[in-house]
């Protein structure tokens, strides 16, 4: 057990949110679908463990995506807890038609038409596919694969009229509306698609804490949609899904375009060789930490829950080894949303994390990130990594930063300390949207009294919580002088009396 972690592990329970495990730095995110749609269902996960919901836009409709977030909204106001809402759009995913009698036996070396002109119920004859220049993206050898790679066909056409033709390499049964996966080709659809516009105008509405993006392939994605998002004062934050081999090219970029990332490993597993993921899973998480982004391992995390109640091993390694690579939350997919034990599935992630948070986990990481002089944010960067250096030397029992932009909480969360980490901010959205990010837990608070009246009432809120006592070490960093909130530029220590 690494030293010094035992202080930390009395029951951190939120007494007033009647939570009685241990909170969970590394967060874990579950997605919403018919498996736990109810009220009920929802504060039963939470009450597990759950900290941010995805609605995923690929199924169902708004209605039911505006019940689930009045939900989730009515949860964090009766409730103690400050439960994120996220929601993730479908982007340029690409999608087979209809078929034939709803099926369709696909051979080795068949040959197959695809067009996009007319949505043709699939036939060996011929395939509809959602993709417009298919026929002009696409050369003689490019890989197509449908349905997660299941099948695989190559091109060996284009036709005169502009339908493409393959050579099947992996065959299989083809069912309707499966996902197409081009590896190879440059596609030349918007990152917002038109489906995509409708649902983010729903999504600005109902002002979500975090929108995903998937099929990322380039830096401009995100600028256009954070574009979109300040024509309509929205403070929606943005997360980067990277499943696109072009999105790895440009990975730097992204990240610092991005509010956050997800390691998006379904899609990313189709269209890069599958033995690549485990090493751009690595490079994706240790990017993301070092510009203090939070970062998202997704996908198959827990999958054979979906039906059993107990993980495959390897499911529970690979999340144990997220967890010590250092992922800011782990994500459920279906396991939560169509799967048959969605309370049991986030119980079982959750006692796997402390697991590990308890022994090997690689906290205080500020010496791998000493702050960067040629930064803007440079002082207040120096204020948080010392902040950190200064709770590892002292065992402080909290850490307590303040933040209206949100900078300074996603910096100390990003050093990952191993003392207990709270944030007191007036902007009113961070509360939730701070409940992805590593270790943070976040109160709202907007006295503008002096700081040394502030630090004294985040302590008595802390202490009234029952998250510190009397005679504990806290380290507080602020900002003075309070009216001109500027960026944090102060640090100090108090015991507690
Ligand atoms: P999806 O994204 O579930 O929306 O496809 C996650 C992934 O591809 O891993
Ligand atoms: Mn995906």
């Amino acid at each position: 057990m690494s030293e010094g972690i035992e202080k930390y592990l009395h029951k951190e329970m939120d007494k007033q949110a009647g939570i009685e495990h241990t909170f969970h730095r590394t967060k874990i995110v579950a997605t919403v679908g018919p498996a736990c749609n109810t009220y009920e269902k929802l504060l039963e996960l939470v009450k597990a463990g759950v900290n941010v919901f995805r609605l995923n836009f690929s199924h169902g409709t708004h209605e039911d995506k505006a019940s689930i977030i009045q939900m989730i909204n009515r949860m964090n106001s009766e409730e103690p807890y400050n439960v994120s809402i996220l929601a993730d759009l479908q982007g340029p995913k690409l999608r087979v038609g209809d078929i034939k009698h709803g099926l369709l036996e696909i051979n080795n070396a068949d040959i197959l038409t695809f067009t996009s002109k007319e949505k043709v119920l699939g036939t060996k004859e011929k395939i509809y596919v959602s993709y417009p220049n298919l026929h002009e993206d696409v050369k003689v050898g490019d890989k197509i694969l449908i349905d997660d790679g299941k099948i695989e066909v190559v091109v060996i056409e284009i036709t005169p009229d502009d339908d493409v033709k393959v050579v099947v390499t992996y065959g299989g049964i083809l069912l309707p509306k499966k996902g197409l996966n081009l590896p190879d080709t440059e596609i030349s659809l918007p990152a917002l698609t038109e489906k995509d516009l409708i649902d983010l105008d729903f999504i600005i509405e109902q002002k979500v804490d975090w929108i995903a993006l998937s099929f990322v392939r380039k830096a401009e994605d995100i600028i256009d949609l954070k574009q979109r998002l300040a024509e309509k004062n929205s403070t929606s934050k943005v997360i980067a899904k990277i499943e696109m081999p072009s999105a790895l090219k440009d990975l730097r970029n992204i990240i610092l375009e991005s509010d956050a990332v997800m390691v998006a490993r379904g899609d990313l597993g189709v269209e890069l060789p599958v033995e690549k993921v485990p090493m751009a899973q690595r490079e994706i998480i240790r990017k993301s930490i070092h510009r203090a982004r939070p970062v998202i391992v997704a996908t198959q995390m827990m999958e054979s829950m979906i039906d059993h109640v107990k993980p495959n091993r390897s499911e529970i390694t690979d999340v144990a080894n997220a967890v010590l690579e250092g992922a800011d939350a782990v994500m459920l997919s279906a396991e939560t949303a169509t799967g048959k034990h969605p309370s049991l599935v986030v119980e079982t992630m959750r006692r796997i994390i402390l697991e590990v948070e308890k022994t090997e986990y690689r906290y205080n990481r500020e010496d791998d990130l000493k702050p960067l002089a040629h930064s803007p944010s440079f002082l207040s960067d120096a204020i948080c990594y010392n902040a950190c250096k200064i709770a590892k030397d002292v065992s402080a029992d909290a850490l307590i930063g303040m933040t209206q932009s949100g900078y300074t909480a996603f910096m100390l969360s990003s050093y990952r300390p191993q003392s207990p980490l709270y944030i007191f901010t007036k902007a009113r959205t961070l509360v939730n949207q701070l409940s992805l990010s590593w270790g943070v837990r976040a109160f709202y608070y907007d006295e503008e009294i002096s700081l040394d009246d502030i630090i004294k009432d985040q302590i008595n809120i802390l202490k009234e919580r029952g998250f510190i006592k009397i005679g504990d070490v806290v380290i507080n960093t602020g900002s003075t002088p309070v009216p001109l909130h500027l960026p944090t530029n102060v640090l100090k220590i108090t015991k507690v009396e």
